[in-house]
């Protein structure tokens, strides 16, 4: 099999035909990107261009450790031996 230009790794599969819905979709060659659908026999490209930096990030997420901290707080046993996991108190 021999291919008239070398397969673009960059290019993206759609799932679905961005006008119609439809499934059955081909690479065309009227470009590197360039997508035909079977079914409303339009031709379209599908490119990745990159990735914005989100707006505001989330904040770093706690270690177990302080994980189990903050819902031990908030529970209200705030003497919590980190060794051990004893509350402190007798049941
Ligand atoms: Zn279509």
């Amino acid at each position: 099999m021999s291919f008239r230009r070398a397969p673009n790794p960059n290019r993206n599969h759609p799932t679905f035909c961005p006008y119609c819905g439809g499934e059955d979709l081909w690479p065309n060659e009227e470009t590197d990107f360039a997508w035909k659908c079977g079914e409303c026999l339009r031709v379209f490209e599908v490119k990745f261009h990159g990735q914005d930096d989100p707006g505001r990030a989330p904040a770093a997420a706690l270690s177990t450790p302080d994980a189990l901290q903050a819902s031990l707080s908030r529970a209200g046993r705030t003497a919590v031996l980190r060794a051990t996991g004893d509350t402190g108190k007798n049941e």
